[in-house]
């Protein structure tokens, strides 16, 4: 049997039922399989740290105070200090905390190389080797604890051989599958991205649904509509994103001829059609019309892989990476994405060059109840047709009423 992506799914989820999985065994297999795969090369490793990094840091973040107290002692090995303690300390205490914090919050006693970014911006107070700092602050110490540890394995792994030692069964089914793990590209399924029922995406309705795309789509279609083109990088963006997102052939020839105003219809069977009908498969060396891109370019593609926008005029690519933190902060005010804190977790992503976490967090922002429904959230953050098939079926559940008005196109 052809092993396609959905079998394989298939397959999965019967064992995880079979050995009663549940979300964290497959969450804990999943990091150690990684690390297998991540610890071949300096730059994976690199790579690896800090996408892991990160979701340390977003799990952290969820946690509430007694959780946290719990993982600082549980992971760190670290006691809160007496009261008395905390009371002698009073005054160097209050330097950098409010009352109310002092009195409430627990504070730890770390060695002072755990805190030294603490202790460059005087968030601590240090005596004895030990820097004293409240529960909130504590959070920045588990994450470089937790970055040096995974670094540390990381390069034990490549240095013990485990992945040459691999390299050696070469027949192996598992040395194939670890050495080229990391350029395999997550696609969403294709049932997963069928549009909810009676609804398609047509040229007459697309305005309707522009509000459901990432940001990277609304730039195109806003930019399509103020330019009346769109360069050549833009039209395979947006063109397989349309099919991605199951406009049909003629819909998608009709929806480009019609915004493409400055173009005679000569002009456009010759230069442009051609391509869109390549885009479907209709043209060129394969023609079965369905291997050809289906889904449309995931993210990493569009964040690495394409040819970053040099000029107004050129409206692909991805906001969060390629807009500076200014355009990108007006952008999304102009959307109204948020309050000005959600806006500022998102630039504060950028500036991490966290782009598709920045993504998400637009995505939370905007579809409020989504991470409590039903809806598949699989691969949105990934790739923009998942996030568009995601909240086309949050709008249609939750029926949010009509898209706000488009704005004009923000150029990087
Ligand atoms: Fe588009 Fe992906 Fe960038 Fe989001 S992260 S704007 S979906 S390219």
């Amino acid at each position: 049997m052809k092993l396609t992506q959905d079998v394989i799914h298939q397959k999965l989820e019967q064992v995880i039922k079979q050995e009663d999985l549940t979300d964290h065994d497959i969450d804990e297999a999943s990091h150690f399989i990684l690390r297998l795969s991540y610890c071949q090369t300096e730059e994976l490793r690199r790579w690896f740290l800090q996408q892991e990094t990160a979701l340390f840091r977003h799990r952290l973040q969820g946690l509430s105070e007694k959780q946290l107290a719990k993982a600082v002692s549980r992971y760190a090995q670290l006691k809160p200090i007496p009261e008395s303690e905390k009371e002698r300390y009073r005054d160097q205490l209050l330097k950098f905390t409010t009352p109310v914090e002092f009195n409430t919050a627990q504070f730890y006693a770390v060695p002072f190389t755990q805190a030294l970014s603490l202790l460059s911006s005087r968030q601590c107070f240090l005596r004895g080797g030990s820097a004293y700092v409240p529960q909130s602050r504590v959070l920045t110490i588990l994450e470089a604890k937790f970055r040096t540890d995974l670094a540390r394995f990381l390069a034990l792994l490549a240095n013990a051989g485990s992945f040459k030692a691999a390299q050696d069964a070469e027949s192996s089914r598992i040395y194939p599958l670890l050495k080229n793990m990391h350029r395999a590209l997550v696609q969403p399924r294709e049932q997963q991205l069928n549009m909810p029922a009676g609804q398609a995406l047509t040229a007459d309705n697309i305005d309707q649904f522009v509000s459901s795309m990432p940001l990277c789509m609304r730039q195109l279609h806003t930019g399509l509509k103020t330019d009346h083109h769109l360069k050549y990088q833009g039209r395979l963006q947006y063109g397989f994103f349309l099919r991605g997102a199951q406009m049909s052939l003629e819909d998608a020839l009709l929806f480009f001829q019609r915004h493409f105003k400055k173009v005679t219809n000569e002009k456009f069977q010759k230069e442009y059609a051609y391509n869109i009908r390549h885009m479907y498969g209709k043209e060129g060396g394969n023609k079965d019309g369905r291997k050809v891109g289906q889904l449309g370019y995931g993210c990493s593609k569009i964040i690495s892989g394409l040819v970053a926008p040099g000029s107004a005029n050129e409206h692909h690519g991805c906001p969060y990476k390629h807009y500076d933190e200014q355009n990108l902060n007006r952008l999304l005010q102009k959307l109204n994405i948020g309050d000005e804190k959600d806006r500022r977790e998102i630039l504060n992503q950028k500036k991490m060059q966290q782009y598709q976490l920045a993504c998400l967090k637009h995505f939370e922002v905007t579809h409020p109840n989504a991470f409590n429904s039903d809806i598949p959230l699989d691969n949105v953050g990934n790739h923009p047709n998942a996030w568009f098939h995601a909240s086309v079926s949050y709008n249609s559940k939750f029926q949010t009423g009509s898209p706000p008005e488009e704005p004009k196109a923000v150029s990087p």
